[in-house]
């Protein structure tokens, strides 16, 4: 054993990924992280998105299995999970990535009092409540001490243009990440937030201008720089790892320190 890989103490631990989708995935460099660091992976992947998945689960030997997810209803989230056991019975998980956004078009180009209900409704579902609908299902495949992390946005409490519903969707998240910790943490189980900053993936494109949200941060941020996915990845690796056992209930924000300014040095020219 690497002296790395036993202060993190994640050799041989068992991770369920939800939300590869493209190599441009947070959660893909989650899994070459939680990878490199001994995890053995199973991912929940959209049906839209197998093609990919079967090209990328080659690129890392330690995907042991991959499995159908769609969080639109109870019933195929269901199915992930008994599909998962069928094939690896009495295997218990000690990590699960929540990586999972989406809302309908209109959510973000339609003025917010005239976006209609089942749009909201969707948002609302798929990417907020579907932790709370995973948590669910996933608990007796759960080992005690288990770490679940998700991935949550700075425009759950304060505006950004454009992300419209989605905000409201992220705060819901990030109450959901809050209520879980506090009502299963009694039982040893974690969860938290990872906030990211913008970083270019699919589901970002779905952002109306968020090319000028890239630059503005890339200016503004106290770290004058964008984060990527592997900066997201690694503060999920210490999430999931004994290193911080005492963290839960947590929104972490992974952004260059954007989130920390109000008046941002650059105005002064300080470069
Ligand atoms: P991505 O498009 O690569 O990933 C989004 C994932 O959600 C995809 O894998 C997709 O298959 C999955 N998904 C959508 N609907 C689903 C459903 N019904 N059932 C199962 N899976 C479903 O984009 P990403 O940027 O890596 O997004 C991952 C997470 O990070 C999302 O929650 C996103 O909101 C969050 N996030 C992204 C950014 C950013 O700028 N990219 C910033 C902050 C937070």
């Amino acid at each position: 054993m690497q002296s790395g890989e036993f202060i993190l103490g994640l050799n041989g631990k068992v991770a369920l990924v939800f939300g590869v989708a493209s190599e441009d995935s947070i959660a893909w460099a989650i899994c070459q992280r939680l990878a490199q660091a001994g995890c053995k992976l199973y991912l929940g992947y959209q049906k839209r998105f197998m093609s990919r998945i079967f090209q990328l689960k080659d690129k890392l030997p330690e995907i042991a299995g991959f499995y159908p997810l769609d969080v639109a209803s109870d019933q195929t989230t269901a199915e992930f999970f008994t599909e998962f056991s069928k094939e690896n019975p009495n295997l218990k998980v000690d990590i699960m990535v929540h990586a999972i956004g989406f809302a309908p078009r209109e959510c973000f180009d339609r003025h917010i009092l005239f976006v209609d209900d089942d749009a909201i409704n969707t948002a609302i579902t798929i990417s907020a409540n579907s932790l709370q609908r995973i948590m669910r299902h996933a608990m007796p495949h759960l080992n005690k001490k288990s770490s679940t992390i998700t991935l949550t946005y700075a425009a759950s409490t304060r505006f950004v243009p454009n992300y419209g519903v989605m905000s409201i969707a992220k705060a819901a998240l990030e109450s959901w990440t809050r209520e879980l910790a506090c009502q299963l943490g009694p039982d040893g189980h974690r969860l938290n937030a990872i906030s990211s900053g913008p970083i270019k993936t699919i589901a970002a494109g779905g952002i109306p201008g968020f090319d000028k949200i890239l630059d503005h941060v890339e200016e503004n941020s106290p770290l004058r720089r964008n984060v990527n996915q592997d900066d997201v990845a690694g503060c999920t690796v210490w999430l999931a790892s004994e290193l911080s056992s005492g963290v839960t209930g947590q929104c972490i924000h992974v952004d260059a320190g954007y989130s920390s300014t109000m008046v941002p040095g650059s105005i002064m020219g300080d470069d």
